[in-house]
């Protein structure tokens, strides 16, 4: 008999992927994707914890599902990712129609999970590395790959090194043997996923590693996350160098303020930041830049955030995700005094978002004129007459609908540019 399982996703592109390892595992023991939670016979709630809404989202979503289990006694709901990890007991304690709960690094189990009890599956995997997972992957030409799990690096504000536990990377031969076997069955891009890729380190550093994934020659490479302490002038020349790289970087600065981002734990000045921008820039003047912002962490006075505005004008980012700081509970800066009120937070955000929306315009209007190479990914989810790509350096770019098909390669001349996309046509 067929059997459907149903996942909720919740946070980061760490959780997509995760869920796509989930469906794949489920795939061999043969379950199917299910439309509807109604449907399934199996529901999986893949968690994130690293703020406070995203975690209120899932427990409200967990209660409206409860009545399901009347009208399907033999249903099992499942709790994974990082509240799993985080909250287990609470989980196990709030929702007695939670079957199980599984972390982040036991993944692999979710294939047993039916003829199983009640149970907690949260124990450190120390294999997780090694762990090979049948995939279900959303999109038949762009491709996550984990090339590492867990994060050493403690900043005060983050949940992610008690949830997802200390750095291991992978055999860089099993990430090169899945990255040969995506470009055989017609991927075009990769994105290698880690919290902190710079610090990858297996038989060879994150260097040698895009090295090697840029012989296998797909047409696109990029990654996230990089850490601005650990991006190296190596990893700059890389991206100089090896034509499948994009140039594109994500590089979350936080805060323009020494004092808080000393107090963050993140191990960088703003002018050492500015330092490496200046440096890629110098090498890659087309790289487009985008940046993660904590708006109102504890002690941020409004000279620190308007440091913080001084840094978004100064450095022009391309884009910005800019979220309040949010507290999480074993964290140190959930201890800390001086915590930020809603309403301040709220103000500074609105106003930084604001400055970095005329940014973006400025930015995508400079591109006015230019051709840029366009990978397809479909029709556009706002108007359907048109299709939606990308360019190299992660603009997103919308043309008339051509019957190009999702993973072409085309060149287009931009015409327009708006807050968050530009406009083109296909030049002939
Ligand atoms: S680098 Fe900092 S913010 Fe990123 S996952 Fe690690 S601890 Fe969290």
């Amino acid at each position: 008999m067929k059997k459907f399982v149903f996942i909720y996703t919740y946070g980061c592109q760490m959780n997509v992927h995760d869920s796509e390892k989930m469906l794949g595992t489920l795939a061999q023991e043969g379950y199917t994707a299910a439309t509807v939670p109604e449907k399934a016979d199996l529901i999986i709630f893949n968690t994130c914890a690293i703020r406070e809404k995203a975690e209120h989202k899932f427990y409200s979503q967990l209660g409206r599902i409860k009545h399901l289990k009347k009208s399907n006694p033999l249903l099992k709901i499942a709790v994974a990712g990082c509240v799993a990890q985080d909250s287990r007991q609470k989980v196990m304690k709030r929702a007695p129609h939670v079957d199980f709960v599984l972390g982040p690094q036991n993944l692999h189990v979710v294939g047993n999970l039916q003829t199983s009890k009640r149970n907690l599956y949260v124990d450190e995997n120390p294999d997780i590395a090694y762990q090979e997972y049948a995939m279900h992957r959303e999109s038949a030409t762009r491709a996550w790959v984990s090339i590492m799990y867990g994060c050493n690096n403690f900043c005060s504000y983050c949940i992610v090194p008690y949830t997802r536990g200390r750095e291991v990377s992978r055999p860089s031969s099993s990430i090169v043997a899945e990255i040969k076997g995506l470009k055989e069955r017609g991927y075009r891009e990769v994105t290698l996923l880690g919290q902190n890729v710079n610090s990858y380190r297996s038989d060879i550093d994150f260097v040698g590693l895009l090295r090697q994934i840029d012989r296998i020659g797909l047409e696109r490479v990029r990654f996230v996350t990089s850490h601005p302490r650990d991006l190296s002038t190596a990893l700059i020349d890389a991206l100089v160098e090896l034509p499948t790289l994009c140039n594109n970087l994500h590089l979350p600065l936080q805060s323009g303020a020494d004092a808080i981002l000393q107090a963050m734990n993140r191990k960088y000045t703003y002018a050492e930041y500015c330092e490496k921008i200046g440096l890629i820039r110098g090498k890659i003047p087309s790289v487009t830049l985008s940046t993660d912002i904590i708006i109102g962490f504890p002690g941020e006075s409004e000279s620190d955030f308007e440091q913080t505005v001084k840094a978004i004008k100064e450095i022009e980012f391309d884009g910005m995700f800019a979220f309040k700081y949010s507290k999480r509970k074993g964290t140190r800066a959930c201890e800390m005094a001086d915590q930020v009120p809603e309403s301040v937070k709220a103000e500074r955000l609105n106003r930084l978002l604001m400055i970095q929306e005329d940014i973006v315009l400025k930015r995508n209007r400079a591109l006015v004129g230019s051709v840029q190479e366009i990978l397809i990914e479909g029709a556009s989810e706002t108007d359907p007459s048109m299709l939606m790509g990308r360019t190299r350096s992660n603009k997103i770019v919308t043309l008339d609908h051509n019957g190009a098909p999702e993973g072409a390669v085309l060149n287009v001349i931009i015409e327009k540019a708006r807050h968050h996309s530009l406009h083109g046509k296909e030049l002939s």
